[in-house]
């Protein structure tokens, strides 16, 4: 026999055993943090009218169907349900332990402790009742029970439209107090990495004036309001007298952070702009909730509010992926940090769904899991947003080198040329060094343009600019500074030196020669060259003169250079 076929049967035996444990009383003596809800067995009272008494006569008859999990779990929307264990103690001394159910959302527990048929301690828990009748200060249903010798029985009666998931523990109190304390300081952890990232994004929102943080730390401030509602931390620390509220607030908050979620989604992503159908359908889905929560509300129907509220959040997990995935395959690159984090967000939820219901282990990873996944997604959605801003700012610089420059040509615009000469220039000033100006305008430009067609005048003019490129210095500041006008700033140049350079680009401009398709064009140019003196107190002024003797190159005949020595 192959080994797999045997699977059947252990998980039989697994049945089998389950049920034994779960027959047999738990023991004051075994110290234990796991949930005991192998021990338990439990009955769904249909007529939602049982009291203890018929509870117990059912429970006596064997009715009661025996846990095959260690958390018992009814779903949303479940009628009421009677659970039953029994204790023992053989030890001789009564024996006090702390009786845990750790779901904080239950809104009625009933609690009824017998010892050889007689009842000796009943407590009326759950969050519809104002958390100071409540016997111990804890966000938890939570009692401190002193079990006399023999055995006792447990009966638990709990009615909630909430999910019914119910995690009972027994454990002595002082292992209790301790597990209490280190949740408390885990909880402390994630609230603290949460709120330093909320108010660490708002400080972003206001400095940068982008609506992306702002919604990214509305999120996580929704996330953060719905977790401290859910775990009641709230009801513990913030609203311990608003029973309405505590009711009230999971739905609403479930409701307002997937809408959160969304509106940071749509806006990270650019989905207005990039998909509008998909945008438009996020709107209208979010409103018909919101229309279905708030007549909820009105009706005051818990249970269509927890229905309304869940179905929203599961699909919303599910869209956040799809218009993550969505805006990865349309190729927008901080997307993949978003689709990331969505994934995170989502594995936490579905592992701690698995783990309650019994699919998976259950631990405290498992168990928490969801906010692990939280903690995980938030940090993927900051990294996201620093991503964005990056490319944004790397956006901004090209816009800004493109700016400067001319597009037939590739040389600097007048924008430029000022931009790169204006320190060269004070520069200049504080040094009394002296900087030359060379101004050069093609000839008779208009007759190529208007023999050979405008293209061909463009090939000229790039020709000429590639060829003045190759002649100047590095420190020369060559710009395109009107339609066939070239300018060089010469930072330290004696006039000499200028005049010889533009000697030399005029002689090697005339030895052009660009084909055409009957031909080829030659081109000349005429100069300018004005080297700086003491008349000249702006940089606007030194290039009026080098205007003033490319003037003169033009009367006297053009393909010439002018230099001062040769005008004054
Ligand atoms: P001059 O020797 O007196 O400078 O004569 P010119 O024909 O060069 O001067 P003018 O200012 O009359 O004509 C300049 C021409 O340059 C007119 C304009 O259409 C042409 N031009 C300006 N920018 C461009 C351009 O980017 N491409 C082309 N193909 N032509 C241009
Ligand atoms: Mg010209
Ligand atoms: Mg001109």
């Amino acid at each position: 026999m192959r080994f797999r076929s045997l699977f059947p049967y252990f998980w039989l035996l697994t049945l089998v055993w389950h049920s034994l444990v779960a027959a047999a009383p738990i023991s004051v003596a075994l110290e234990s943090d796991a949930a005991i809800g192998l021990y338990t067995s439990f009955l769904k009272d249909q007529t939602s009218q049982l009291k203890l008494t018929d509870a117990e006569a059912i429970y006596k008859s064997g009715k009661f169907l025996q846990s095959q999990s260690p958390f018992l779990n009814f779903g949303i929307g479940s009628k009421p349900v009677w659970i039953h264990f029994s204790v023992d103690n053989p030890t001789g001394v009564p024996v006090t332990k702390r009786l845990s159910i750790e779901t904080a959302w239950l809104d009625s527990i009933d609690i009824y402790v017998k010892h050889q048929g007689i009842n000796v301690a009943e407590y009326h828990l759950g969050d519809s009742k104002p958390f100071a009748l409540r016997p111990l200060n804890s966000r938890f249903f939570t009692l401190d029970q002193r079990f006399n010798t023999g055995v006792s029985d447990v009966f638990l009666r709990i009615e909630t439209p909430d999910p019914m998931v119910v995690p009972i523990y027994l454990m002595n109190p002082k292992m209790a107090q301790h597990q209490e304390i280190e949740q408390g300081y885990s909880y402390g952890i994630i609230y603290g990495f949460l709120f330093a990232l909320i108010a660490y994004n708002m400080t972003l929102f206001i400095g940068l004036r982008s609506s992306r943080f702002f919604f990214y730390s509305l999120y996580l401030t929704m996330f953060m309001a719905m977790n401290i509602a859910y775990t009641s931390h709230g009801y513990q620390w913030i609203w311990p007298l608003s029973v309405k509220w505590q009711l009230w607030a999971p739905p609403v908050l479930m409701y307002f952070y997937s809408l959160s979620g969304l509106l940071f989604a749509i806006r990270f992503l650019d989905t207005k702009d990039n998909s509008p159908r998909i945008y438009n359908a996020v709107l209208w889905y979010s409103a018909v909730f919101g229309v279905w929560l708030a007549a909820a509300i009105m009706m005051d129907s818990q249970l269509y509010a927890l229905l309304s509220a869940f179905t929203f959040m599961s699909l919303f997990t599910i869209i956040m992926l799809f218009l993550g995935g969505v805006s990865v395959y349309s190729g927008h690159k901080p997307a993949r940090y978003f689709l990331l984090a969505a994934i995170a967000a989502m594995v936490g939820a579905v592992l701690t769904t698995l783990s309650t219901w019994g699919f998976i282990p259950l631990n405290n990873w498992t168990f928490r899991a969801v906010e692990i996944g939280m903690l995980i997604d938030a940090t993927l959605l900051a990294l996201a947003l620093a991503y964005q801003f990056r490319v944004g700012q790397e956006e901004k610089i090209r816009a800004e080198q493109l700016a400067q420059l001319d597009p037939l040509t590739g040389l600097n615009n007048r924008r430029a040329f000022y931009d790169k000469t204006a320190p060269l220039w004070s520069m200049t000033l504080r040094n009394g060094r002296s900087p030359s100006v060379i101004l050069l305008d093609i000839d008779l430009f208009k007759e190529i343009n208007d023999n050979y067609g405008h293209p061909h005048g463009d090939k000229v003019l790039v020709v000429i600019s590639n060829l003045l490129k190759k002649l100047i210095r590095q420190a020369d500041v060559l710009a395109r500074w009107g339609g066939e006008e070239f300018i060089i700033y010469l930072p330290e140049t004696s006039p000499q030196e200028a005049t010889t350079l533009a000697e030399r680009l005029r002689s090697e401009i005339s030895n052009i020669r660009v084909p055409h398709s009957t031909g080829e064009t030659a081109v000349t140019a005429s100069f300018g060259v004005a080297p700086r003196n003491t008349q000249h107190a702006t940089l606007d002024s030194l290039i009026a003169t080098a205007d003033d003797f490319l003037y003169h190159s033009k009367q006297q005949g053009r393909n010439r250079v002018t230099c001062s020595s040769v005008s004054q």
